[in-house]
């Protein structure tokens, strides 16, 4: 059977993957110059810049059956984070992998002891048990359940909400309660890493195992019809099709995909003659997510990403807006003193269409339209790369079930 993918996402590289392995045969169309969709990394003047700040969570169980993680050298931050707050910065960690630095947890003024005895609490929690158990559909926002488990409104604002304002894009803390527990369970139980070479290489690793010629890039459907595509103005026929592409792209050529909208940020690259930090670890604004929610100084995380002169900077917020990256600048001589105004803007990446406001909910990951038409994405499960790779393997494996049980 010949399957068409529309993308070559993690998602559409994902599904490739999958019907490859079960023997059939598959042609992917991407519109771009490459694989990887919304996880690319561009060389600008000799250093790495992803596009939009990403991480890879080690823990991530599809991730894990897919990557070979040796191959793509992967250089992990420090677990926790180092919050600024009140004209400060203060080391945050999980005192179980780092029991070293359990007094200085414990002294740090993001929470009350109480707090802290609670995150792990939760922790203990959300790593009980298979992890398909945490999608529980639960009917809380993400707010309500850090309330539930008791966090102080100070730990709340401090660490939890930059911290998933920088994973989920929702300062607001308004989504689903499972999204965070699978987070902090993924966040317990591995690092957050980058590849060495930066996070395309999750993409082209993908794009790799699938036999050559399979991915066309520069090749943009056009529109969908049954299990016909339109492709750069040509007919092509296919006897299933997956549309893997973005919840718009998707929503434009199947219009019963309803279009959630989206969540932004920007993510700005900087050069600067020496790091303000030596340490491989992510800092939070524990003040608010606006202007700078995240700093990390990618060189000091794998040096690949600078150069032997400079290092590479990329500072985080769950916003677009005018006037963001001065504000931002204005806050880092407040952080790191006048001499951040000689950091060098590399690249500002507004990203408006960076991860679905909300994804269906249904585990099963994937949309069967109607005859041969099949949807997947990360909008289809939940925006993440594991979501992402998840739901193209999980499409893949209906429409291989499909066509055996047609066939018999
Ligand atoms: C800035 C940013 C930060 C993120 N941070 C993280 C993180 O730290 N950790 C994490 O796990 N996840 C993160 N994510 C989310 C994760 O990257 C996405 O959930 C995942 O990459 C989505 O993959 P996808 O295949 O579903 O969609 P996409 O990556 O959008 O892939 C769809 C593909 O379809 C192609 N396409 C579109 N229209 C057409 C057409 N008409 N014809 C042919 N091809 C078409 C596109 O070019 C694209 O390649 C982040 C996302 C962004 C943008």
């Amino acid at each position: 059977m010949d399957i068409a993918i529309v993308g070559a996402g993690i998602s559409g590289l994902s599904a490739g993957i999958e019907l490859t392995r079960l023997g059939h045969s598959v042609e992917i169309y991407e519109s771009s110059d490459g694989p990887g969709g919304r996880v690319r990394t561009d060389s600008v003047d000799g250093k790495l810049l992803d596009r939009g700040f990403q991480i890879l969570l080690t823990a991530y169980p599809e991730a894990q059956r897919v990557l070979d993680y040796e191959a793509l050298d992967l250089r992990s931050f420090q677990p926790g984070a180092l919050v600024r707050h009140a004209g400060d910065f203060h080391r945050v960690t999980d005192p179980i992998r780092e029991p070293k630095q359990l007094l200085t947890t414990v002294r740090a003024p993001i929470g009350s002891l109480t707090d802290k005895v609670r995150t792990l609490k939760f922790r203990r929690e959300v790593c009980r048990g298979e992890v398909e158990q945490l999608w529980t559909n639960s009917p809380l926002t993400a707010q309500q359940r850090f309330e539930k488990l008791g966090f102080s409104s100070q730990m709340i604002d401090r660490f939890l909400r930059p911290l998933f304002a920088g994973i989920t894009l929702d300062p607001e803390l308004s989504g689903s309660a499972s999204v965070v527990d699978f987070v902090f369970r993924m966040l317990s139980l591995g690092s957050a890493a980058v590849p060495a070479r930066g996070m395309g290489q999750i993409s082209l690793q993908l794009a790799n195992q699938l036999p050559d010629g399979t991915v066309n890039v520069n090749h943009t459907v056009e529109q969908v019809r049954g299990t016909e595509l339109i492709v750069n103005g040509e007919t092509v026929k296919a006897d299933a099709v997956l549309v893997a592409a973005d919840i718009s792209t998707a929503n434009k050529l199947c219009p019963e995909v309803h279009d959630v909208g989206w969540k932004s940020t920007t993510s700005v690259w900087f050069a600067a003659e020496s790091a303000p930090l030596l340490d491989p670890v992510l800092v939070l604004n524990g003040g608010s997510t606006d202007p700078i929610n995240s700093l990390a100084v990618m060189s000091r995380v794998s040096p690949f990403y600078g150069t032997d002169g400079e290092a590479t900077i990329v500072i985080s917020s769950p916003v677009v807006r005018p006037g963001l990256v001065e504000d931002m600048q204005e806050q880092l001589v407040d952080w790191y003193g006048k001499k951040t105004k000689l950091w060098n803007v590399l690249r500002v990446d507004e990203i408006h269409k960076a991860q679905p406001k909300s994804s269906s909910g249904q585990r099963s990951g994937f949309v069967r339209l109607s005859d041969g038409i099949w949807i997947c994405g990360d909008h289809t499960l939940d925006s993440s790369i594991n979501g992402a790779l998840r739901s193209g393997r999980l499409a893949a494996q209906a429409i291989a079930a499909e066509s055996t049980s047609a066939k018999a």
